[in-house]
């Protein structure tokens, strides 16, 4: 392999153009807008807006119910409930994740317990879900993290053995396809976000599929993002049996995921053909582990992260990170800077200030090494940004920046 001078030692850059940039916004939201403006209200249940967002969801992702919530966190939160989460359950999920996916079973009282993951999808690994299941486990958040699905058939398995519900946490992965099937209509439940750094935006959001179908789950479901209002057609029942937050949707964010939801699949279709085009190109070079999407598998890249094997390069990540950086590229070490569970409040464990609580009901800890894997991805992770406003060009030169990196730190 030619070794040519790198940027960060007074070589020319590869990358000289700036990025493609576009408008996520324009005259279809502003219009939108309007409308639900001229609504007089901006209540979600005297308007028609997260109505036609939910509708038009729905029809995408053939379910026949969702529901509408105010954040990505919020919609976890509901389909916990739903689901019937309480104090004391455990709760299985991916220590590589948003702490969005964690808020919710806290708020329940339930207690997070982390499954291991693979190490080139990054999506939980269903032994080690299966190793952490007790008699307290009641769900697993399976995370499909970066657009990328997590391997449901052993974990749909798994969960109907043991009878755990599912959750699926799809915030980082829209119009991704596990073997053909749309991700969030797998498990029982599936969750959105339309927060302002998803592949699509209300400013903040979120939406949560009822998988079964049954319109008495749905009520359920619907209520818990209302304050457990039973909220259908012009009847009102307020009578509370358990506590349920606020969590609606204004007529506003459904107005503008009207919009949104429209140009979803042209985004997504760009992020999945830019992604695979990295993972074909950079496959084989010293050093470099792409992303791996399993075969029949259809990813939609929320970002791209390969990972280094520093066994082959004569650097550190940090190394070839600023390396490929000086290059033009823009590149970040890792994702999250450790797994969750190293977070101070999995560590003190205080969800709650001046509390163990729900911790102390099983002694429950967490130690560095729990989830070896997770822990060395993020040691090893380089994560590029991917948007479906980069053109090919800008693709095309991302790749040359890793083949000049890896080429030059390569050993062999
Ligand atoms: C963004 C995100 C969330 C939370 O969504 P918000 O809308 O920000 O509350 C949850 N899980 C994952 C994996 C996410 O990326």
């Amino acid at each position: 392999m030619n070794r040519a001078e790198l940027a960060i030692h007074g070589g020319s850059k590869v990358k000289t153009t700036p990025f493609g940039t576009g408008k996520r916004f324009g005259f279809e939201e502003v219009s939108e807008l309007v409308e639900a403006l001229n609504q007089n209200t901006l209540f979600y249940h005297f308007g028609g807006k997260v109505k036609q967002f939910l509708h038009d969801f729905n029809e995408i992702y053939g379910v026949r119910y969702s529901v509408a919530a105010s954040s990505g966190t919020a919609a976890i939160h509901v389909a916990l409930g739903a689901a019937g989460i309480t104090a004391g359950d455990e709760v299985i999920t991916s220590p590589i994740t948003d702490q969005g996916t964690l808020i919710g079973i806290l708020y329940q009282n339930a207690i997070p317990v982390f499954a291991d993951l693979d190490p080139h999808t990054y999506n939980m690994d269903p032994h080690s879900i299966e190793a952490r299941i007790t008699g307290r486990t009641k769900a697993i958040v399976v995370v499909h993290l970066a657009g990328n699905a997590a391997d449901m058939d052993p974990i749909m398995e798994i969960a109907r053995k043991h009878k755990l519900k599912v959750i699926e946490d799809c915030a980082q992965s829209y119009l991704t396809k596990y073997k053909g099937k749309l991700v969030g209509t797998i498990g029982d439940y599936g969750c959105f976000s339309t927060n302002d750094f998803k592949h699509i935006s209300t400013g903040d959001g979120g939406l949560v599929t009822v998988n079964s179908g049954d319109e008495k789950d749905y009520h359920v479901t619907h209520a818990f993002a209302d304050k457990n209002y039973q909220r259908f057609g012009s009847s009102v029942q307020r009578d509370l049996h358990h506590l349920a937050p606020n969590y609606r949707m204004t007529e506003l964010q459904g107005a503008v995921g009207i919009a949104q939801l429209k140009k979803l699949g042209s985004i997504c279709e760009r992020r999945q053909q830019y992604g695979d085009r990295i993972t074909a190109e950079i496959g084989g070079l010293p050093g470099i582990e792409p992303h791996v999407v399993e075969p029949g598998n259809e990813c939609t890249y929320w970002f791209y992260m390969f990972r280094l094997n520093l066994s082959e390069l004569s650097c550190t990540r940090t190394e070839f990170c600023k390396a490929l950086e000086a290059e033009g590229i823009p590149n970040m070490e890792g994702y999250i800077p450790d797994v969750v569970y190293m977070q101070p409040l999995f560590q003190n464990r205080t969800a709650y200030p001046d509390s163990h609580y729900p911790f102390e009901l099983t002694g429950m800890t967490y130690e560095r090494g729990l989830c070896p894997n997770a822990e060395s991805i993020l040691q090893t992770a380089v994560r590029l940004p991917v948007n479906e406003f980069y053109t090919e060009k800008d693709i095309g030169e991302m790749i040359a920046g890793i083949h000049k990196v890896a080429s030059f730190y390569g050993k062999r």
